[in-house]
């Protein structure tokens, strides 16, 4: 895994706006990040102290994600939307566990995120990077990449997780629509997004940090309702036990304490065509 220290920016990285991969960086504990994005959280702060729990509990369901689509769904294709910087536990590194052959693509538009993508990946020619706009699914879906290296006969696993809630229109589920229908049957979309549970207790704090978020130099998060999240599948088939919060898909094993108000506020499913 690269490594460098806050400061040292790839050329072409605006160190004087906040990036979403990032504050999300920062979030997770990372090095690749600067005052300005970290500013961003302890804006978020000041309503939810413990917003970093919503980036554990999200990349904590990308994982687990990961291994049921390599180990029980037996999916080989992966489209990553929206990967974010590297880390630990990067999707190839899960699946290709299971499925060394398996071929990921990485979609994004962060420079930092591509900078260090392409050096972690070297020459591992079953993972690739590809610079593009992921809220343009034709733009991605036509891509000169990803019509070569995926066989879009067979099933293929679509992730857009933690992506959404930074698409700022009211048009999400017309967009995912337009992914969907260029999947062929047995293929999977992989959702998770900020949620608001409309409940008295939690409706509030997505609020307060949905306010928060748009108000902060990230200018994005939005907290979308389970209607709102719900229809991003569109038609799709949902796998049990469809759309819950992140810490309740297939958690890792008995929960010995409550979730905390945060992991309240962030929800996910996975979705099967037909
Ligand atoms: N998917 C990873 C995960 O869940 O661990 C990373 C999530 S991170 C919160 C969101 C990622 O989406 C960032 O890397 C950001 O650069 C990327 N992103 C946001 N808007 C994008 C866009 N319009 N086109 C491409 N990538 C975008």
């Amino acid at each position: 895994m690269p490594s460098s220290y806050p400061g040292q920016a790839p050329v072409g990285v605006d160190t004087t706006r906040a990036s979403v991969a990032r504050v999300y960086d920062a979030a997770l504990n990372g090095k690749d990040n600067f005052q300005i994005d970290r500013d961003v959280l302890d804006q978020v702060r000041t309503v939810a102290p413990g917003v970093c729990e919503l980036a554990w509990a999200n990349r904590d369901f990308l994982t687990r994600a990961c291994r049921f689509l390599a180990k029980e769904a037996r999916i080989d294709q992966y489209l990553d939307l929206g990967s974010g910087l590297p880390t630990a536990e990067n999707t190839h590194q899960v699946v290709q566990r299971a499925h060394p052959d398996a071929q990921v693509i990485y979609v994004d538009n962060d420079p930092m995120v591509l900078a260090h993508a392409r050096a972690l990946l070297g020459d591992n020619d079953r993972t690739l990077v590809v610079e593009a706009d992921i809220f343009r699914p034709f733009d991605v879906m036509t891509n000169r990449v990803v019509r070569q290296e995926l066989d879009l006969s067979r099933p293929v696993a679509v992730f857009q997780v933690g992506t959404l809630q930074h698409y700022l229109g009211d048009d999400v589920a017309t967009m995912m629509k337009t992914y969907i229908a260029a999947l062929p049957a047995g293929s999977y979309v992989v959702i998770s997004h900020f949620f608001d549970p409309e409940t008295p207790e939690h409706g509030k704090l997505a609020h307060q940090m949905e306010q928060k978020f748009l108000k902060s130099p990230m200018g994005s998060g939005r907290f979308r309702t389970r209607r709102e999240i719900q229809a991003m599948f569109g038609d799709l088939e949902m796998v049990e036990p469809g759309l819950v919060l992140c810490d309740d898909w297939w958690p890792d094993g008995p929960r010995f304490a409550p979730l905390s108000d945060v992991r309240n506020c962030i929800a996910c499913g996975i979705g099967r065509k037909r």
